[in-house]
């Protein structure tokens, strides 16, 4: 009886050895919340630990109490905003002054329908709220004169960005809201860090509506990310099969709204009229190498519909898929290439 319990233990370490010794992949999967939406991680891994989902997650809080919260006094974002109306203006990281240069280079192509500097309108409706049940009771749009009172306090062509001295200067009453990209650059960090560790070998992370795959499966099958049917959110639509490191990111009118009397309002505004974007799209998907302009092109597709919204994704050389109102859909070549249905008719 010893002998067979002495060769068990020895068998049951031998294996363990294996386990780790042979570079066996395993997987960690890890769901949490940041930036106000959930974060689900799928590592591939051959390390034994579980501490590079929790570096990311440290990492994604970091981004948000450093750089990018709008609410927290801590980060970069806030000490701007804080500043407004100040002569001398106000230092800004230089990754900070890189990023705000390629919303600003975003704006100018998408005609001014993409602003980070929407602040005191998205402020002004506070559809995070409501959408996430923060706030209850009665919803009332804003009223005329307070949306153009809010209105006449943006617009990204205000700023004065001197890059090469790190300094910002924005005009008295204005404030910036990165909510459009922080999940694409959330993704982007993402990357990076993965980049840095040779035991991953695969990874899907999905900041909310963002979603980044890296390396391989263990077993070599494409990762597969789903476009949700804006008609019936618990469903997809369709099925994006990647090889491979990209960038999902996906705009639409379902993820944070409030309806009242009969009408849906939603998160993506469009700065000439400050109410929600109504350009015919449900939803929209862009797949690029990089979050940041993945998430910054679906909110912009969102708001110029899908004529304009294809020609300025062709500028950047990315695949989008709108979804219409209608259920219709229009997608570029290479989104059609790793496209396949599963639910929809495709019209085009
Ligand atoms: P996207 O289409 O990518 O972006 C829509 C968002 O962009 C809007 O919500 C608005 O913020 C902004 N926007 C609207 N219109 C335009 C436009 N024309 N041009 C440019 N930008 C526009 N949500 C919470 O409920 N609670 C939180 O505490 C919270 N904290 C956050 C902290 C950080 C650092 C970030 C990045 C996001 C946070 N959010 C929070 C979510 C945020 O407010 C947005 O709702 C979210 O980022 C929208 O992402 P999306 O992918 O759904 O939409
Ligand atoms: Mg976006």
């Amino acid at each position: 009886m010893k002998r067979f319990f002495a060769a068990a233990l020895f068998i049951g370490l031998c294996m363990a050895l294996c386990a780790c010794g042979s570079g066996q992949v395993r997987q960690i999967q890890r769901a949490d919340t940041a930036m106000g939406t959930v974060i689900q991680q799928k590592l591939y891994t051959v390390s034994d630990t579980d501490d590079a989902a929790e570096e990311i997650d440290a990492l994604l809080r970091e981004l948000e109490s450093g750089e990018l919260s709008w609410r927290l006094e801590t980060s970069e974002v806030y000490r701007i905003n804080a500043s407004a109306g100040a002569e001398e203006g106000v230092s800004v990281s230089e990754s900070f002054a890189a990023l705000l240069e390629r919303c600003l280079e975003i704006s100018g192509d998408a005609g001014d329908a993409f602003d980070v500097t929407l602040g005191p309108v998205v402020r002004l409706w506070d559809l995070d709220s409501w959408a996430s049940g923060e706030r209850t009771g009665e919803f009332v749009p804003p009223d005329g004169q307070a949306l153009e009172e809010a209105l006449a306090r943006c617009g990204s062509g205000r700023l004065r960005l001197d890059g090469e001295n790190g300094r910002l200067y924005l005009p008295e009453g204005m404030s910036l809201d990165l909510g459009a990209v922080g999940k694409g650059i959330a993704l982007d960090r993402i990357l990076e860090y993965l980049q840095e560790q040779d035991e991953i070998t695969g990874a899907t992370v999905s900041v909310g509506g963002s979603v980044l795959t890296y390396g391989e499966k263990p077993d070599g099958a494409p990762w597969r990310v789903g476009i949700v049917n804006p008609q019936k959110t618990s469903e997809n639509m369709g099925i994006l099969s990647l090889e491979g490191q990209w960038c999902v990111s996906t705009s639409g009118d379902y993820e944070r709204y409030v309806e009242a009397d009969g009408v849906r309002y939603h998160h993506i505004i469009d700065p000439v009229t400050g109410y929600p974007a109504d350009s015919g799209v449900a939803g929209v998907t862009v797949l690029t190498k990089d979050g940041f302009l993945s998430d910054a092109l679906s909110t912009a597709c969102f708001i110029l519909g899908s004529e304009r919204g294809m020609k300025l994704a062709e500028t950047y050389g990315a695949e989008v898929l709108f979804v219409e109102k209608d259920g219709s859909i229009t997608m570029s070549e290479g989104m059609r290439a790793v496209y396949t249905e599963s639910l929809y008719t495709e019209s085009h």
